[in-house]
């Protein structure tokens, strides 16, 4: 029998790839998005597959009809800017939305997967950042209202696991980047490509010397589908550990877009993290999954992307 699987957030960067994947992979899908963050063009190739869409808040009780086999809960605003916009919505779907998330496969029976993040280990004292360090976050911060949603989150999701033994699954996903990321949305990759599409001053904040690690979205949805089929219950980070500076990746982006952008310096956010870089032994060990897509090809994909959409 087809597997139904339901995606909160299904309209978003992420929630939309991982919807294609299912798809292709023969699951029927079920996508509920309120559409604050996500955009319905993010969706649209897909109408006419065994594809679902329900227009819904999840912060609210989360009505699906029907056997279901998994609910992935992607939904939350995912940008610095928006957490600074979006504040109490951020802590809402964190908290509440999973809550409603984890009551839906309860009721059903179904699996569980929540999209933690990286944000959970904040301004990281360990690096690489295994899954087993407990983080450096600031609650009252910036970030706090998403940092310490999606540490409820995950909090909510392991009780109902030992309370309930609900199967349930956390994923932290690290920083993430591909077609379909907003040009408005403030994080590097799409600022710096629409910048440097329109030949704009590239703002890189701070001095540039603080790291990240970019996984392609492809990569990224081929690790939490294999979450979603393990029999996994503690928390895998996914993401690529070949990490570079913020400069860096400003100057790879001017330089594959052939553009004449210069790079401008403004100041580093509140509790910017100094560092991050995944620890992926376990997503090796216990899922086999690694990162196959390599920096400038997924940027290559990406770009073309952006160049539809920056006039
Ligand atoms: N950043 C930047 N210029 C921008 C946007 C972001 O220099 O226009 C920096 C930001 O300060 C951070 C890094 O790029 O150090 C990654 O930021 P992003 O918003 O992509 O996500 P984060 O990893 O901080 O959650």
């Amino acid at each position: 029998m087809q597997k139904r699987v339901v995606i909160t957030g299904a309209a978003g960067f992420i929630g939309s790839h991982l919807s294609d994947a299912l798809l292709d992979r023969g699951y029927a899908v079920v996508g509920i998005d309120n559409l604050l963050t996500g955009d319905l063009a993010n969706i649209a190739h897909i109408k006419n597959r065994d594809f679902e869409f329900i227009k819904h808040d999840v912060t609210n009780y989360i009505n699906v009809d029907g056997p279901v086999y998994a609910v992935l809960h992607w939904a939350s605003p995912a940008s610095p800017i928006d957490y600074l916009e979006l504040p109490i919505p951020t802590l809402k779907v964190g908290a509440l939305g999973t809550h409603k998330a984890l009551g839906l496969a309860k009721a059903k029976g179904a699996r569980f997967v929540i999209a933690s993040t990286s944000e959970v280990y904040g301004d990281p004292l360990e690096h690489p950042q295994k899954e087993t360090y407990w983080g450096n976050v600031n609650p009252i911060g910036p970030r706090g209202v998403y940092d310490e949603a999606k540490r409820f989150a995950e909090a909510m999701t392991t009780a109902y696991h030992r309370y309930h033994g609900l199967d349930a699954k956390i994923v932290r996903i690290f920083n993430t980047y591909g077609p379909r990321m907003r040009v408005k949305d403030g994080r590097a990759v799409p600022a710096f490509m629409s910048q440097a599409l329109r030949n704009e001053d590239v703002t890189v904040f701070g001095d540039g010397s603080q790291t990240r690690s970019f996984c392609y979205v492809s990569d990224l949805v081929e690790g939490i589908i294999r979450m979603m089929e393990s029999g996994e219950n503690s928390p895998i980070n996914i993401g690529n550990p070949a990490e570079m500076t913020i400069k860096q990746i400003a100057e790879t982006i001017i330089e594959m877009t052939g553009s004449t952008s210069r790079i401008i310096y403004q100041p580093l956010p509140e509790d910017d993290p100094k560092v991050r870089r995944p620890d992926i032994t376990r997503a090796r060990t216990l899922l086999g999954w690694e990162p196959k897509v390599d920096l400038r090809e997924g940027l290559t994909k990406t770009i073309d992307y952006f160049r539809t959409k920056v006039l």
